[in-house]
């Protein structure tokens, strides 16, 4: 079943530079979703990424997004974005099954021991160096 949802011009904007295969994963991951979902964020300037460390934001100059190999999701509901922690669980889901369908390894930060990261998701660093 199709969700209708479509990327806003400001999900768009985030996607140009990340990687093909994860933006081909998040436009299927749309279509499965139940919960609507915006990328606020995908590839990272070195700078930018500097600023989010020193505001604790982020805990790595190693991250993912600076390759463009990761992206950030905030659910959208009724016309606002959420941070509700049970939203995310079920936009990782349409994340993980759109992955399964394409072939292509994913990590949800959701899964993360630590530093739990609900918003986050990124090409599986085995697969993609
Ligand atoms: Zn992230």
């Amino acid at each position: 079943m199709a969700s209708g949802f479509r990327f806003s011009k400001r999900s768009e904007h985030a996607l140009a530079g990340v990687h093909d295969d994860l933006v081909r994963v998040a436009r299927r991951a749309l279509e499965l979703t139940e919960v609507d979902f915006v990328v606020t964020e995908g590839r990272r300037t070195e700078a930018r990424q500097r600023s989010l460390v020193a505001a604790g934001a982020s805990r790595t100059m190693r991250s993912r997004h600076l390759t463009g190999h990761a992206l950030d999701v905030a659910a959208w509901v009724d016309g606002g974005v959420r941070w509700d922690w049970p939203l995310y669980p079920r936009i990782a889901a349409a994340f993980k099954a759109a992955a399964a369908e394409l072939g292509v390894a994913i990590r949800w930060g959701g899964d993360w021991p630590r530093f739990r990261d609900g918003p986050h998701f990124e090409l599986d660093r085995r697969s993609y160096p």
